[in-house]
């Protein structure tokens, strides 16, 4: 998708610091970070949120969460973490291709916003 920052990562195009790819998905840090572990899980294919997401997409994405949940220990995360993904102008998502938070390496609060 061009003009797509998350498509131009995947692709290389623009650099980031990268913590697993597979076919499915990409995880990067997040240049932002908002807790002391801010990872980015980015599927591959792009669309932009929930609402767009075909059916195929759907199962791509459980298969990339379910993947998550065996990776925990290499990407520091044992603990626990959390899982967000903003969606449109009250989610305040600001990058519009499907992506999810993950959040951790420290106690979060206990309240979301
Ligand atoms: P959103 O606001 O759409 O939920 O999340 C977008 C996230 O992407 C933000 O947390 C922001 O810091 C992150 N982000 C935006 N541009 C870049 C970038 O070029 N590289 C990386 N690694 N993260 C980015
Ligand atoms: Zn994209």
């Amino acid at each position: 998708m061009e003009n797509c920052i998350f498509c131009k990562i995947i692709n290389g195009d623009i650099p980031a610091q990268r913590v697993y790819e597979d076919d499915d998905m990409l995880i990067i840090k997040d240049v932002n970070p908002q807790a002391e572990i801010h990872l980015l899980l980015l599927p591959k294919e792009h669309y932009a949120d929930i609402e767009e997401m075909s059916d195929e997409q759907a199962q791509t994405l459980a298969r990339c969460i379910k993947k998550l949940s065996g990776m925990t220990k290499q990407l520091g995360l044992e603990e626990g973490f959390r899982l967000v993904s903003n969606k449109g102008k009250h989610g305040c998502q600001s990058v519009g291709h499907l992506h999810i938070h993950i959040l951790g390496g420290e106690q979060l609060g206990d309240r979301m916003a």
